[in-house]
């Protein structure tokens, strides 16, 4: 046991938000690299979308968007959602969540234990399709006259970012940091973190890790966005470019299979004892590949962005695992 713990003594749940550990993966072959990363599994509801749905509320509070008594809705992937029934339950207000098909019945039963209405979509369709999630639950708060959060075209997801975890992984590094790995859902994690350590320090390289299938990698490489496939990792990897999502910080970007990215999530709790979901799977296995490459020590950051609590059924599932080919 380490006697730093932070001891602290909070006055309510929300104040629990962000401010999470950070650990050397000292177990991976990481080359002549030290690769860290940041706990985010360890927000209240178990990933890194608490800090946004704090932010985007309490900015839509504060500016009149969001009026006591009216209805929330938002289009997530599911963390978002866990984030913001949180904040919605802890403030009085009714949410509403479109959640595509492929996202995992764990966390649907969570969001429905936290008071939240959970509303499935298909996940085979584009933006601009009617039954697309964000078209959905923009149509669905249009109706209600309720507050659409959208994350994906919201500053405040951004802002979140860049007034906590990129602050964090600088100190928590005392500015000793060479690269950055993460995946863009949203994008507000790479356009806030990414901003805010590329205004510190300009030579710190931002590392996108991103599906097999996404348009992002590709459309770093090539300047052109080919059409987009499927993946089962959850979270990351886009369709499109959303409005907040800043490509121009990226200095690298690698492709990750979802067997590779499956696989990285087992061994990371299998050797560093850090059970995470598929997204974090996507980013170690990136991370991995960046540091391997490197020629001189470098120090690089990756998230582990949420808890694979919400995956049992899924990677964590033998079964499922060999139906979908990713172990014999
Ligand atoms: N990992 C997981 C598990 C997520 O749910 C998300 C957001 N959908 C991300 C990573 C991506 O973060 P961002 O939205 O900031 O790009």
């Amino acid at each position: 046991m380490s006697d730093n713990k932070n001891n602290a003594v909070y006055t309510n749940v929300l104040d629990m938000i962000g401010n999470t550990a950070m650990v050397e993966l000292s177990n991976l072959d990481t080359g002549v690299c030290r690769l860290l990363g940041k706990l985010e599994l360890n927000n209240p509801t178990g990933s890194i979308k608490d800090r946004i749905a704090l932010n985007m509320i309490e900015k839509a509070e504060a500016t009149g968007a969001l009026k006591p008594g009216q209805t929330i809705v938002e289009a997530t992937a599911g963390n978002t959602g866990l984030g913001l029934a949180l904040v919605a339950a802890q403030k009085g207000y009714k949410l509403v969540i479109v959640l595509p098909d492929k996202m995992s019945v764990e966390k649907e039963y969570n969001l429905k234990a936290m008071g939240a209405e959970v509303i499935r979509t298909r996940s085979d369709v584009e933006k601009g399709h009617p039954e697309y999630y964000q078209d959905l639950a923009e149509t669905i708060a249009k109706e209600k006259d309720a507050f659409f959060v959208n994350q994906f075209g919201n500053p405040a997801n951004v802002e979140a970012h860049l007034k906590t975890t990129g602050p964090e992984i600088w100190q928590q590094t005392q500015g000793e940091i060479d690269a950055f790995v993460c995946g863009v859902g949203s994008g507000g994690t790479l356009s806030g973190v990414g901003g805010y350590l590329k205004s510190k320090k300009p030579s710190v390289e931002i590392v996108l890790a991103d599906p097999v299938g996404s348009i992002l990698a590709p459309l770093h490489h090539t300047g052109e966005a080919p059409p987009a496939g499927k993946w089962l990792v959850e979270g990351i990897g886009e369709d499109f470019v959303p409005s907040i999502c800043d490509l121009a910080l990226l200095d690298h970007a690698y492709s990750i299979s979802d067997k590779e990215a499956m696989l990285a999530s087992r061994e990371l709790l299998l050797k560093e004892g850090l059970m995470a979901g598929s997204s974090s799977g996507v980013l170690l296995q990136a991370a991995l590949n960046y540091c391997r490459q490197q020629t001189e020590p470098k120090t690089v950051v990756t998230l582990i962005c949420d808890t694979g609590n919400r995956y049992l059924s899924k990677l964590y599932n033998n079964d499922w695992m060999r139906e979908k080919g990713f172990i014999d």
